[in-house]
Protein backbone atom coordinates (compact mmCIF):
# COMPACT_ATOMS: atom_id res chain seq x y z
CA UNK A 1 0.00 0.00 0.00
CA UNK A 2 1.18 4.14 -0.36
CA UNK A 3 -0.13 6.77 1.67
CA UNK A 4 -1.91 9.27 -0.05
CA UNK A 5 -1.73 13.02 0.36
CA UNK A 6 -5.29 14.01 -0.70
CA UNK A 7 -6.93 16.99 -1.68
CA UNK A 8 -9.69 18.65 0.46
CA UNK A 9 -12.69 20.82 -0.89
CA UNK A 10 -13.48 23.80 0.40
CA UNK A 11 -16.80 24.26 -0.26
CA UNK A 12 -19.15 26.93 1.50
CA UNK A 13 -21.26 24.17 2.88
CA UNK A 14 -18.27 22.43 4.96
CA UNK A 15 -17.74 21.98 8.34
CA UNK A 16 -15.48 25.12 9.85
CA UNK A 17 -11.92 24.33 11.29
CA UNK A 18 -9.26 21.48 11.29
CA UNK A 19 -11.30 19.60 14.83
CA UNK A 20 -13.39 18.59 11.95
CA UNK A 21 -13.91 14.85 10.15
CA UNK A 22 -12.41 16.64 6.72
CA UNK A 23 -10.44 18.94 8.58
CA UNK A 24 -8.33 16.17 10.51
CA UNK A 25 -7.82 14.13 7.03
CA UNK A 26 -6.77 16.93 5.69
CA UNK A 27 -4.39 17.95 8.21
CA UNK A 28 -3.32 14.12 7.92
CA UNK A 29 -2.93 14.21 4.72
CA UNK A 30 -0.49 17.00 3.99
CA UNK A 31 3.10 16.22 3.82
CA UNK A 32 4.06 19.46 6.42
CA UNK A 33 1.77 21.27 8.96
CA UNK A 34 1.53 24.94 8.00
CA UNK A 35 4.76 26.43 9.03
CA UNK A 36 3.58 29.66 10.94
CA UNK A 37 1.13 30.03 14.19
CA UNK A 38 -0.67 32.80 11.06
CA UNK A 39 -0.65 29.80 8.28
CA UNK A 40 -2.11 27.49 11.03
CA UNK A 41 -4.78 30.19 12.24
CA UNK A 42 -5.60 30.97 8.84
CA UNK A 43 -6.47 27.21 7.62
CA UNK A 44 -8.40 26.77 10.71
CA UNK A 45 -11.03 29.20 9.67
CA UNK A 46 -11.69 27.18 6.19
CA UNK A 47 -14.66 25.09 5.73
CA UNK A 48 -13.71 21.85 5.46
CA UNK A 49 -16.62 19.81 3.27
CA UNK A 50 -14.65 17.04 1.03
CA UNK A 51 -11.53 14.89 1.06
CA UNK A 52 -11.13 13.12 -2.29
CA UNK A 53 -9.33 10.46 -2.72
CA UNK A 54 -9.13 9.41 -6.19
CA UNK A 55 -7.47 10.52 -9.56
CA UNK A 56 -9.95 12.91 -10.48
CA UNK A 57 -8.72 15.84 -11.81
CA UNK A 58 -10.42 18.40 -10.24
CA UNK A 59 -8.65 17.18 -6.76
CA UNK A 60 -6.17 14.33 -7.47
CA UNK A 61 -4.50 12.48 -4.83
CA UNK A 62 -0.47 12.36 -4.82
CA UNK A 63 2.08 9.96 -3.43
CA UNK A 64 5.54 11.01 -2.16
CA UNK A 65 8.11 8.92 -3.94
CA UNK A 66 10.61 7.79 -1.90
CA UNK A 67 13.46 5.85 -3.89
CA UNK A 68 15.22 4.71 -0.61
CA UNK A 69 11.74 3.19 1.18
CA UNK A 70 12.16 -0.32 -0.02
CA UNK A 71 8.61 -1.22 0.34
CA UNK A 72 8.12 1.89 -2.22
CA UNK A 73 10.23 0.17 -4.48
CA UNK A 74 9.27 -2.75 -4.06
CA UNK A 75 5.49 -2.10 -4.94
CA UNK A 76 6.47 0.44 -7.95
CA UNK A 77 9.09 -1.69 -9.07
CA UNK A 78 10.82 0.80 -11.85
CA UNK A 79 13.76 1.98 -11.24
CA UNK A 80 13.92 4.80 -13.78
CA UNK A 81 10.61 6.14 -12.27
CA UNK A 82 11.73 5.67 -8.30
CA UNK A 83 14.94 7.78 -9.72
CA UNK A 84 12.87 10.48 -11.86
CA UNK A 85 10.51 11.29 -9.27
CA UNK A 86 12.58 10.78 -5.87
CA UNK A 87 11.28 13.29 -3.03
CA UNK A 88 8.26 14.50 -5.61
CA UNK A 89 4.98 14.91 -5.03
CA UNK A 90 3.25 13.09 -7.78
CA UNK A 91 -0.32 12.77 -8.80
CA UNK A 92 -1.64 9.03 -8.48
CA UNK A 93 -2.45 8.95 -12.14
CA UNK A 94 1.24 8.32 -12.85
CA UNK A 95 1.43 4.66 -11.35
CA UNK A 96 -2.24 4.13 -13.53
CA UNK A 97 -0.25 5.13 -16.52
CA UNK A 98 3.13 3.41 -15.96
CA UNK A 99 1.83 -0.13 -15.62
CA UNK A 100 -2.22 -0.34 -15.51
CA UNK A 101 -2.83 -3.87 -15.28
CA UNK A 102 -0.21 -3.66 -12.22
CA UNK A 103 -1.68 -0.73 -10.39
CA UNK A 104 -5.55 -1.21 -11.57
CA UNK A 105 -5.81 -4.75 -11.97
CA UNK A 106 -5.44 -7.07 -14.80
CA UNK A 107 -9.69 -8.16 -14.52
CA UNK A 108 -10.07 -4.02 -14.20
CA UNK A 109 -8.24 -3.45 -17.77
CA UNK A 110 -10.09 -6.46 -19.44
CA UNK A 111 -13.50 -5.29 -17.64
CA UNK A 112 -13.91 -1.38 -18.30
CA UNK A 113 -11.00 -0.95 -20.69
CA UNK A 114 -12.24 -2.34 -23.24
CA UNK A 115 -15.51 -0.54 -22.87
CA UNK A 116 -14.19 2.65 -21.94
CA UNK A 117 -10.55 3.33 -23.46
CA UNK A 118 -10.32 6.38 -20.73
CA UNK A 119 -10.51 3.06 -17.94
CA UNK A 120 -7.39 1.25 -19.71
CA UNK A 121 -5.46 4.21 -17.42
CA UNK A 122 -7.73 6.27 -14.95
CA UNK A 123 -10.20 5.71 -12.10
CA UNK A 124 -13.67 3.98 -12.47
CA UNK A 125 -14.73 5.95 -9.39
CA UNK A 126 -14.01 9.07 -6.69
CA UNK A 127 -14.23 8.01 -2.94
CA UNK A 128 -14.86 11.22 -0.59
CA UNK A 129 -15.44 12.47 2.96
CA UNK A 130 -17.77 14.82 3.46
CA UNK A 131 -18.50 17.00 7.03
CA UNK A 132 -21.49 18.57 5.95
CA UNK A 133 -22.77 22.01 8.42
CA UNK A 134 -25.35 23.40 6.23
CA UNK A 135 -27.25 22.08 3.82
CA UNK A 136 -25.86 21.17 -0.11
CA UNK A 137 -27.43 22.18 -3.01
CA UNK A 138 -30.90 20.21 -4.49
CA UNK A 139 -29.41 18.12 -7.30
CA UNK A 140 -29.70 15.55 -9.69
CA UNK A 141 -26.89 13.47 -11.46
CA UNK A 142 -27.74 13.00 -14.89
CA UNK A 143 -27.35 9.64 -16.44
CA UNK A 144 -24.64 8.40 -18.80
CA UNK A 145 -26.33 9.82 -22.30
CA UNK A 146 -27.80 13.12 -20.71
CA UNK A 147 -23.99 13.52 -19.23
CA UNK A 148 -22.56 13.07 -22.43
CA UNK A 149 -24.43 15.40 -24.26
CA UNK A 150 -24.49 18.35 -21.25
CA UNK A 151 -20.67 18.35 -21.36
CA UNK A 152 -20.60 18.28 -25.56
CA UNK A 153 -23.05 21.49 -25.02
CA UNK A 154 -21.50 23.16 -21.89
CA UNK A 155 -18.27 22.10 -20.81
CA UNK A 156 -17.19 24.81 -18.94
CA UNK A 157 -20.31 23.41 -16.51
CA UNK A 158 -20.20 19.71 -17.17
CA UNK A 159 -16.69 18.89 -16.74
CA UNK A 160 -17.75 14.88 -16.83
CA UNK A 161 -19.02 12.97 -19.88
CA UNK A 162 -19.85 10.30 -16.88
CA UNK A 163 -22.83 9.35 -14.75
CA UNK A 164 -22.70 10.02 -11.08
CA UNK A 165 -24.22 7.31 -9.08
CA UNK A 166 -23.28 7.61 -5.54
CA UNK A 167 -23.64 6.16 -2.10
CA UNK A 168 -23.24 8.07 1.39
CA UNK A 169 -23.09 6.10 4.73
CA UNK A 170 -23.34 8.07 7.86
CA UNK A 171 -20.57 8.00 10.29
CA UNK A 172 -22.77 9.13 12.84
CA UNK A 173 -26.66 9.09 14.07
CA UNK A 174 -26.87 12.76 13.11
CA UNK A 175 -26.81 12.30 9.25
CA UNK A 176 -29.82 14.25 7.64
CA UNK A 177 -30.56 14.09 3.65
CA UNK A 178 -33.45 14.45 1.50
CA UNK A 179 -33.98 12.13 -1.10
CA UNK A 180 -36.81 11.01 -3.40
CA UNK A 181 -40.38 12.38 -3.38
CA UNK A 182 -42.79 11.78 -0.80
CA UNK A 183 -45.67 9.57 -0.74
CA UNK A 184 -48.59 11.17 -1.71
CA UNK A 185 -50.26 10.84 1.85
CA UNK A 186 -47.26 12.34 3.20
CA UNK A 187 -47.03 14.97 0.50
CA UNK A 188 -50.90 15.68 1.29
CA UNK A 189 -50.17 15.77 5.02
CA UNK A 190 -47.87 18.52 4.23
CA UNK A 191 -50.27 20.45 2.25
CA UNK A 192 -52.46 20.19 4.56
CA UNK A 193 -49.97 21.49 7.36
CA UNK A 194 -48.97 24.93 5.71
CA UNK A 195 -51.89 26.87 4.10
CA UNK A 196 -49.62 28.60 2.49
CA UNK A 197 -48.07 25.99 0.41
CA UNK A 198 -51.40 24.70 -0.72
CA UNK A 199 -52.36 27.92 -1.81
CA UNK A 200 -49.45 28.22 -4.06
CA UNK A 201 -49.66 24.96 -5.81
CA UNK A 202 -53.58 25.01 -6.01
CA UNK A 203 -53.79 21.79 -3.60
CA UNK A 204 -57.52 20.85 -2.71
CA UNK A 205 -59.05 18.31 -0.57
CA UNK A 206 -59.94 16.81 -4.29
CA UNK A 207 -56.50 16.82 -5.99
CA UNK A 208 -55.22 13.57 -6.89
CA UNK A 209 -51.28 13.52 -6.37
CA UNK A 210 -49.40 11.74 -9.01
CA UNK A 211 -46.41 12.40 -11.52
CA UNK A 212 -48.49 15.10 -13.87
CA UNK A 213 -49.24 16.84 -10.40
CA UNK A 214 -45.75 16.62 -9.02
CA UNK A 215 -44.22 17.46 -12.29
CA UNK A 216 -46.82 20.76 -12.24
CA UNK A 217 -45.36 21.83 -8.98
CA UNK A 218 -41.77 21.32 -9.53
CA UNK A 219 -42.40 23.40 -13.24
CA UNK A 220 -44.06 26.10 -11.44
CA UNK A 221 -41.33 26.30 -8.74
CA UNK A 222 -38.53 26.45 -11.81
CA UNK A 223 -40.51 28.76 -14.18
CA UNK A 224 -42.47 31.17 -12.29
CA UNK A 225 -41.77 30.92 -8.53
CA UNK A 226 -38.16 30.93 -9.33
CA UNK A 227 -38.00 34.03 -11.63
CA UNK A 228 -39.77 36.62 -9.53
CA UNK A 229 -37.59 36.43 -6.14
CA UNK A 230 -39.61 39.30 -4.62
CA UNK A 231 -42.94 37.33 -4.92
CA UNK A 232 -41.08 34.23 -3.86
CA UNK A 233 -40.09 35.81 -0.45
CA UNK A 234 -43.28 37.04 0.05
CA UNK A 235 -44.58 33.08 -0.08
CA UNK A 236 -41.69 32.20 1.99
CA UNK A 237 -42.43 35.09 4.70
CA UNK A 238 -46.20 34.21 4.97
CA UNK A 239 -44.92 30.44 5.63
CA UNK A 240 -42.51 31.27 8.08
CA UNK A 241 -45.27 33.08 9.91
CA UNK A 242 -47.29 30.24 9.61
CA UNK A 243 -44.90 27.99 10.91
CA UNK A 244 -43.47 29.63 14.10
CA UNK A 245 -47.10 30.37 15.24
CA UNK A 246 -47.19 26.67 15.84
CA UNK A 247 -45.64 25.66 18.81
CA UNK A 248 -42.22 24.61 18.46
CA UNK A 249 -42.78 21.20 19.69
CA UNK A 250 -45.53 20.76 17.70
CA UNK A 251 -43.87 21.23 14.34
CA UNK A 252 -43.32 18.92 11.68
CA UNK A 253 -39.94 18.04 10.60
CA UNK A 254 -40.45 19.63 7.12
CA UNK A 255 -41.45 22.26 9.40
CA UNK A 256 -38.42 22.73 11.35
CA UNK A 257 -36.50 22.03 8.13
CA UNK A 258 -37.62 25.01 6.67
CA UNK A 259 -36.69 27.01 9.13
CA UNK A 260 -33.11 26.02 9.17
CA UNK A 261 -32.47 26.28 5.68
CA UNK A 262 -34.13 30.09 5.98
CA UNK A 263 -31.78 30.48 8.56
CA UNK A 264 -29.18 29.20 5.95
CA UNK A 265 -30.12 30.71 2.92
CA UNK A 266 -32.65 33.43 2.75
CA UNK A 267 -36.20 33.62 1.75
CA UNK A 268 -35.13 33.84 -1.83
CA UNK A 269 -34.27 30.16 -2.36
CA UNK A 270 -36.65 28.00 -3.82
CA UNK A 271 -34.97 25.24 -2.39
CA UNK A 272 -37.07 26.11 1.03
CA UNK A 273 -40.18 25.59 -1.09
CA UNK A 274 -38.96 22.69 -3.09
CA UNK A 275 -37.66 20.69 0.43
CA UNK A 276 -41.35 20.34 1.14
CA UNK A 277 -42.01 18.06 -1.35
CA UNK A 278 -38.88 15.61 -0.06
CA UNK A 279 -38.61 12.73 2.37
CA UNK A 280 -36.28 13.74 5.07
CA UNK A 281 -33.88 10.42 5.88
CA UNK A 282 -32.63 10.59 9.44
CA UNK A 283 -30.29 7.94 9.21
CA UNK A 284 -28.07 6.08 11.81
CA UNK A 285 -24.55 5.66 12.09
CA UNK A 286 -23.91 2.90 9.51
CA UNK A 287 -27.02 3.24 7.32
CA UNK A 288 -26.77 4.74 3.88
CA UNK A 289 -28.48 5.92 0.88
CA UNK A 290 -27.93 4.53 -3.00
CA UNK A 291 -28.97 7.89 -5.06
CA UNK A 292 -29.24 6.42 -8.82
CA UNK A 293 -29.00 8.61 -11.98
CA UNK A 294 -31.58 11.72 -11.97
CA UNK A 295 -32.94 11.31 -8.65
CA UNK A 296 -33.29 14.96 -7.04
CA UNK A 297 -31.33 15.21 -3.32
CA UNK A 298 -29.92 17.13 -0.73
CA UNK A 299 -27.58 16.65 2.34
CA UNK A 300 -28.59 18.22 4.99
CA UNK A 301 -26.08 17.55 7.67
CA UNK A 302 -23.54 14.92 9.29
CA UNK A 303 -20.37 13.00 8.64
CA UNK A 304 -20.31 10.86 5.82
CA UNK A 305 -18.36 8.40 3.64
CA UNK A 306 -19.09 9.31 -0.04
CA UNK A 307 -18.32 7.37 -2.92
CA UNK A 308 -19.40 7.41 -7.08
CA UNK A 309 -18.74 6.93 -10.40
CA UNK A 310 -15.63 9.29 -11.76
CA UNK A 311 -17.55 12.26 -12.38
CA UNK A 312 -18.05 15.75 -10.78
CA UNK A 313 -21.54 16.30 -12.68
CA UNK A 314 -23.88 18.36 -10.91
CA UNK A 315 -27.41 20.09 -11.95
CA UNK A 316 -28.44 22.36 -9.18
CA UNK A 317 -31.56 23.37 -8.72
CA UNK A 318 -31.57 25.30 -5.11
CA UNK A 319 -30.03 25.77 -1.96
CA UNK A 320 -26.77 27.18 -3.20
CA UNK A 321 -25.09 30.61 -4.67
CA UNK A 322 -23.99 28.48 -7.80
CA UNK A 323 -25.39 28.07 -10.91
CA UNK A 324 -28.93 26.37 -11.29
CA UNK A 325 -29.62 24.19 -14.17
CA UNK A 326 -33.93 24.38 -13.58
CA UNK A 327 -34.62 23.41 -17.30
CA UNK A 328 -32.27 20.45 -16.97
CA UNK A 329 -33.19 19.28 -13.59
CA UNK A 330 -36.72 19.35 -14.78
CA UNK A 331 -36.57 17.43 -17.88
CA UNK A 332 -34.05 15.20 -15.88
CA UNK A 333 -37.33 13.96 -13.07
CA UNK A 334 -37.86 10.07 -13.35
CA UNK A 335 -41.38 9.77 -14.73
CA UNK A 336 -41.39 6.24 -13.07
CA UNK A 337 -40.06 6.57 -9.73
CA UNK A 338 -41.72 10.07 -8.82
CA UNK A 339 -44.32 8.39 -6.56
CA UNK A 340 -42.13 5.91 -5.08
CA UNK A 341 -40.73 6.37 -1.72
CA UNK A 342 -37.19 5.26 -1.77
CA UNK A 343 -35.45 3.71 1.59
CA UNK A 344 -32.01 3.74 3.32
CA UNK A 345 -30.11 0.56 2.59
CA UNK A 346 -27.76 -1.30 5.09
CA UNK A 347 -24.69 -3.10 4.56
CA UNK A 348 -24.25 -6.77 4.47
CA UNK A 349 -21.98 -8.57 6.67
CA UNK A 350 -19.45 -10.86 5.19
CA UNK A 351 -17.00 -11.71 7.85
CA UNK A 352 -17.31 -11.25 12.05
CA UNK A 353 -15.14 -12.85 14.31
CA UNK A 354 -16.36 -13.69 18.61
CA UNK A 355 -13.24 -10.42 19.02
CA UNK A 356 -15.47 -7.68 17.48
CA UNK A 357 -13.81 -7.82 14.31
CA UNK A 358 -15.97 -7.66 11.00
CA UNK A 359 -16.00 -6.71 7.21
CA UNK A 360 -19.31 -5.36 5.63
CA UNK A 361 -20.51 -4.15 2.41
CA UNK A 362 -22.10 -2.20 0.71
CA UNK A 363 -23.11 -3.15 -2.48
CA UNK A 364 -24.72 0.20 -4.70
CA UNK A 365 -25.75 -1.87 -8.14
CA UNK A 366 -23.11 -0.36 -10.00
CA UNK A 367 -19.94 -2.20 -11.32
CA UNK A 368 -17.73 1.07 -10.84
CA UNK A 369 -17.97 1.36 -7.41
CA UNK A 370 -18.65 -0.67 -3.75
CA UNK A 371 -17.59 0.39 -0.18
CA UNK A 372 -16.57 -1.84 2.23
CA UNK A 373 -16.42 -1.03 6.32
CA UNK A 374 -13.77 -2.63 8.07
CA UNK A 375 -13.36 -3.01 11.71
CA UNK A 376 -10.70 -4.75 13.99
CA UNK A 377 -10.49 -5.15 17.47
CA UNK A 378 -6.96 -5.18 19.49
CA UNK A 379 -6.00 -8.55 20.50
CA UNK A 380 -8.19 -10.31 18.01
CA UNK A 381 -7.14 -11.95 15.03
CA UNK A 382 -7.96 -9.33 12.67
CA UNK A 383 -9.33 -9.44 8.99
CA UNK A 384 -7.52 -11.36 5.79
CA UNK A 385 -8.87 -9.80 2.17
CA UNK A 386 -8.02 -9.69 -1.00
CA UNK A 387 -9.58 -7.99 -3.80
CA UNK A 388 -9.57 -8.28 -7.68
CA UNK A 389 -9.47 -4.27 -8.24
CA UNK A 390 -7.22 -1.61 -7.00
CA UNK A 391 -8.56 -0.25 -3.67
CA UNK A 392 -8.54 3.34 -2.13
CA UNK A 393 -8.72 3.54 1.80
CA UNK A 394 -9.50 5.95 4.94
CA UNK A 395 -9.24 5.04 8.04
CA UNK A 396 -11.45 6.53 10.43
CA UNK A 397 -10.42 5.67 13.76
CA UNK A 398 -7.39 3.64 16.01
CA UNK A 399 -4.24 2.87 14.57
CA UNK A 400 -3.27 -0.67 13.09
CA UNK A 401 -0.98 -3.11 10.87
CA UNK A 402 -1.85 -3.95 7.52
CA UNK A 403 0.49 -6.92 6.41
CA UNK A 404 1.01 -8.47 2.71
CA UNK A 405 3.02 -11.54 1.76
CA UNK A 406 5.34 -9.63 -1.01
CA UNK A 407 5.44 -6.23 0.57
CA UNK A 408 5.61 -6.98 4.08
CA UNK A 409 3.88 -4.92 7.00
CA UNK A 410 2.65 -1.43 6.79
CA UNK A 411 1.33 0.94 9.75
CA UNK A 412 -1.62 2.37 9.42
CA UNK A 413 -3.36 5.23 11.43
CA UNK A 414 -6.86 7.28 11.98
CA UNK A 415 -7.27 10.28 9.12
CA UNK A 416 -5.25 8.89 6.61
CA UNK A 417 -5.75 7.71 3.11
CA UNK A 418 -3.90 4.74 1.51
CA UNK A 419 -3.78 3.38 -2.31
CA UNK A 420 -3.96 -0.59 -1.80
CA UNK A 421 -2.50 -2.99 -5.05
CA UNK A 422 -5.06 -4.85 -6.44
CA UNK A 423 -4.66 -8.99 -6.70
CA UNK A 424 -3.24 -9.12 -3.14
CA UNK A 425 -4.56 -10.90 0.12
CA UNK A 426 -3.85 -8.41 2.78
CA UNK A 427 -4.50 -9.06 6.95
CA UNK A 428 -6.03 -5.67 8.94
CA UNK A 429 -5.17 -5.93 12.85
CA UNK A 430 -5.63 -3.29 15.31
CA UNK A 431 -3.21 -1.90 17.89
CA UNK A 432 -5.19 0.47 19.68
CA UNK A 433 -7.06 -0.17 22.31
CA UNK A 434 -10.49 2.01 20.43
CA UNK A 435 -11.47 -0.10 17.46
CA UNK A 436 -9.42 -0.01 14.41
CA UNK A 437 -12.12 1.17 11.54
CA UNK A 438 -11.75 1.86 7.88
CA UNK A 439 -13.19 1.97 4.76
CA UNK A 440 -12.48 0.74 1.17
CA UNK A 441 -14.15 1.34 -2.01
CA UNK A 442 -13.35 -0.49 -5.11
CA UNK A 443 -14.71 -1.65 -8.30
CA UNK A 444 -17.87 -4.56 -7.79
CA UNK A 445 -16.18 -7.11 -10.72
ZN1 LIG B 1 -25.17 14.21 -5.10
Amino acid sequence: MIRLHCKAQTYHWGKTGLDTLVGKAYLASVPSLPESAELYEAADQEHYAELWIGDHPSGPAEILVNHEDAQMASIIADEGFLKHYHHKDIEISHLFKLNPARFLGHKYIEHFGTKNPKLQNSMAFLFKLLAVEKALSIQAHPHKSLAEQLHKEHPEIYKDDNHKPEIAIALGDDFMALFGFLSPEKLALNFKQNKALSEVFGYTESTVIDADFLKGCVKHMFYELDKDLENLQGITTVLQHEITATPEGDRSPHQSLFLTLLSQYGPQDIGLIFSFFFNIFNLKKDEAVVITPNEPHAYIRGDLVECMANSDNVVRGGLTPKLKDKETLYHMLPDDTLTVERAPVKGVPLFESAGGSSVVEYKTGFEEFRVIKVQASKGDQGVTIRYNTFSMVIVIGGKGSVEFKEYGMFTIEAYQAYYVMPEQEFAVKAESEEPLVMFIANCDI
